[in-house]
């Protein structure tokens, strides 16, 4: 259409979102659906933090542009406390959604944008409406879906002196690995060896299964921006609040991406900044709460896992965060035999004729050959059931 501008001409919504509502169409239909599509936090927000919020509720000014000074003070605090990492409140941002954070990101970096494939759905389009290209750097199965020191240095050593920014997300959407410490150190030292800048989205570190997080930026911290924010695991991603911390020495795109804040949503929603402080400075409350997630999380993510392998699929356990990415290759000539010849279109069939809503691997980055699907294992109402259940009995 001559009116939509041509970074925007054959994009559509992002397909998680797409899923949830049809998902609730069909519901609306009278349709049992098994909502294995957006993957939402299962949890309700920490009490303390909604007490926090509702504390707030007055607060009605414009806040600063960066942020409240009390809620990036904690942002910066909780780093230290999490990963022994030292960042003050200037080397803090605080958005609308790391979401929007990783789009004004795209719109204010000069240089090439690297992203593994499979990845999260929504690092491809925001560099296209940016205007800017990418570059995917395929993982595969037999890596477990990492991205290998081998694979990164054999990108950047055709053109060694490139500005770079590779984007890592891990616990992964929609992979469901994380990286070890051996592993994040071998990509530390090719990211330092080309001078890369690192993007590092850890909206998913706090619900490791094992609790057992660790940020790049340990072994990296001059050139890691960590993402991050309230939606996967204090349950309030419809609070819309992400976090960028960065390192003293890339604070110049922090002051880049605060000209595009100020001229676009302004500040974040005062109630809520207030609210987050609660949530980023801890305690026992905040820490009683994310042990409780992440055994939930570590009862049903490997339990989903073992029946889809015995069922056929080709996955590992996952090991943080919402999602299993099963492959269903194995599958491949008896789906063919009724038609279906792409995850895509599997999909659809299974959503048509069983309820259940998943959405096809081809969708996060570049397909990968394997026949793959992702799913969210945390939105059943069994799920939901025992992540708001008052106790939990480990050996359930
Ligand atoms: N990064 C990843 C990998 C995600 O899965 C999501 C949410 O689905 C986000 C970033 C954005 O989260 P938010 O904008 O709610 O902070």
């Amino acid at each position: 259409h001559v009116h939509i501008s041509l970074n925007i001409r054959g994009l559509s919504q992002s397909s998680t979102l797409a899923i949830n509502e049809r998902s609730t169409r069909l519901e609306r239909e009278g349709r049992k659906v098994f909502r294995m599509g957006l993957g939402q936090s299962p949890f309700p927000v920490p009490p303390p933090v909604v007490e926090a919020l509702q504390a707030n509720a007055h607060q009605k000014d414009y806040l600063p542009v960066r942020g409240l000074d009390a809620l990036r003070e904690a942002v910066a605090v909780y780093h230290h406390r999490a990963q022994g990492i030292e960042r003050s409140a200037n080397d803090v941002l605080i958005g609308p959604g790391s979401k929007e954070l990783l789009f004004i990101l795209q719109l204010c970096f000069y240089g090439d944008l690297l992203v593994p494939s499979p990845s999260w759905v929504s690092y491809a389009p925001q560099a296209a409406i940016a205007g800017r290209q990418h570059r995917w750097i395929d993982t595969r199965r037999e890596d477990g879906w990492r991205l290998t020191p081998e694979a990164l240095d054999a990108v950047c050593r055709a053109d060694p002196d490139r500005p770079r920014i590779l984007i890592l997300n891990y616990p992964s959407n929609p992979l469901g690995v994380t990286y070890s410490p051996e592993q994040l150190l071998a990509l530390a030292r090719v990211a330092r060896r080309y001078g890369l800048v690192v993007l590092s989205d850890e909206i998913y570190g706090e619900v490791h299964h094992q609790g057992r997080h660790a940020s790049i930026a340990r072994w990296y911290p001059e050139g890691t921006i960590i993402s991050g924010g309230l939606s996967k695991w204090a349950g309030a991603g419809g609070w819309r609040l992400g976090t960028f911390t960065f390192p003293p020495g890339l604070r110049g795109i922090l002051d880049a991406m605060a000209v595009v804040a100020s001229e676009s949503y302004t500040s974040v929603s005062a109630p809520i900044q207030h609210a987050a402080i609660t949530a980023f400075s801890g305690g026992p409350d905040m820490a009683e709460y994310l042990a409780r997630s992440r055994r939930v999380l570590r009862q049903i993510g490997p339990a989903v896992a073992a029946r889809l392998r015995a069922a056929g699929c080709d996955l590992d356990d996952p090991e943080g965060g919402f999602y299993l990415f099963p492959d269903l290759s194995a599958f491949r000539e008896r789906l063919a035999a009724r038609g279906i010849h792409d995850a895509r279109l599997l999909c659809e069939r299974l959503l048509e004729d069983t309820g259940v809503a998943v959405l096809p691997g081809s969708d996060f980055g570049r397909a990968p050959a394997e026949l793959c699907l992702r799913l969210a294992y945390v939105n059943f109402d069994g799920t939901r059931a025992l992540a708001g259940a008052a106790s939990l009995d480990d050996g359930a």
